[in-house]
């Protein structure tokens, strides 16, 4: 249910996918946002050119939709570079690394998207590739297995991961440069929808990217999904034109707060209130109790509950806060323990 909600910053389908690889920016000025990790790339780049290598090792890492993928797209087209892609849990065993790996020419990008979920073996088999350029290949087994050191191209490994905390100490050790994505301000996600209002040719009325940037939950995936579910909308039920009274009843019918918040997220806040009295409550059992995967709470609901200031994570477990629940109108914990003493009052009078 979470991955094809209209606010999950999840990768979509391919009719999506396509919808947003004409909108991802293809070069670093054309990237709106996340000033510290350009700035920074940016000298990588030019040092990288200037010495005529290729760049070292990079890891982005962040809650899903902020960029990760564009900026390893955007960090080859500078280069000039050839970018090869695959995730995590496609490299299931080491020939699928060699197989990619073989393929590489010097200074082309090799992009592990969810890099957190490869295999320990294929993890191992990576390290030698990172270091030294070369792998160990094993082939056959027992009596007749033989090691073949096989010597690589001298490539760039862009990984990226929502769960920075899941890497092995090894293996983030083994990129130079590592770099988190923040969540973007409504005034960037604005920018950014105006870029992609531009070339998807939409007319907009004043004002009304604002209202969609405002419920964007801070993620340019979020903003483009809705600024498209909004062009329907204004398609069908007016002259396809954005005006704000368009943008604002598209988002009510998608059923999405003025926070950005959605049914998912509603429901997390209402299950820790009104199942575990407003925590703490590990995930495991929150995510038994909403029948949700635990990963979509973790990846896509926390963090920006976390950043606005709704839920607090201990290490007893999840807790929601008084802002929370003002927001949904639930009554927290100290107005629960207040009224229930007052009811026992009541009682024993
Ligand atoms: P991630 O890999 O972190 O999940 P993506 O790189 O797939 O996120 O980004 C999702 C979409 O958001 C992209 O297709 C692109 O349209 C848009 N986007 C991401 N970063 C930017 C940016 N800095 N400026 C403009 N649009 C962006």
């Amino acid at each position: 249910m979470a991955i094809n909600r209209v606010i999950s910053a999840q990768s979509l389908n391919e009719t999506e996918e396509k919808f947003n690889v004409s909108l991802r920016p293809k070069l670093l000025d054309e990237c709106i946002g996340q000033r510290n990790v350009k700035d920074k790339l940016a000298i990588a780049i030019a040092a990288a050119q200037k010495r005529s290598e290729p760049l070292e090792h990079i890891l982005f890492y962040g809650p899903p939709g902020l960029g990760k993928t564009t900026l390893a797209n955007v960090v080859a087209n500078e280069m000039g570079a050839r970018l090869r892609c695959s995730s995590g849990p496609a490299l299931t065993k080491a020939g699928d690394v060699m197989g990619l790996l073989s393929n590489v020419n010097t200074g082309d990008v090799l992009f592990i998207d969810e890099i957190h979920r490869l295999s320990t073996p294929v993890e191992e088999f990576i390290y030698p590739a990172m270091e030294e350029f070369k792998v160990d290949f094993t082939v056959d087994s027992g009596l007749h297995a033989k090691t073949i050191n096989f010597p690589l191209k001298r490539f760039t490994l862009i990984g990226a991961t929502t769960r920075a905390g899941l890497l092995s100490a090894p293996l983030r050790g083994r990129f130079g440069m590592l770099y988190h994505l923040e969540f973007y301000s409504a005034e960037e996600l604005t920018a950014i929808l105006e870029r992609s209002a531009k070339l998807l040719n939409l007319h907009c009325e004043d004002q009304t990217l604002k209202l969609i940037a405002a419920r964007s939950r801070g993620a340019p995936r979020t903003a483009n999904r809705l600024l498209k579910r909004v062009r329907d909308y204004a398609q069908v039920k007016g002259e396809g034109v954005l005006t704000s009274k368009i943008v604002e009843s598209a988002l009510k019918m998608e059923q999405i707060d003025p926070l950005g918040l959605d049914e998912l997220d509603r429901s997390f806040i209402r299950a820790l209130v009104n199942v575990y009295d407003g925590g703490p409550a590990g995930i495991d059992a929150i995510a038994a109790t909403l029948g949700e995967e635990r990963d979509t709470l973790e990846d896509v609901v926390e963090p920006y509950l976390l950043q606005i200031g709704f839920l607090r994570r201990t290490k007893r477990g999840r807790e929601i806060t008084a802002k929370a629940c003002e927001h949904l109108g639930l009554k927290c914990r100290e107005e629960k323990n207040a009224s229930d003493q007052a009811d026992l009052f009541e009682q024993g009078k």
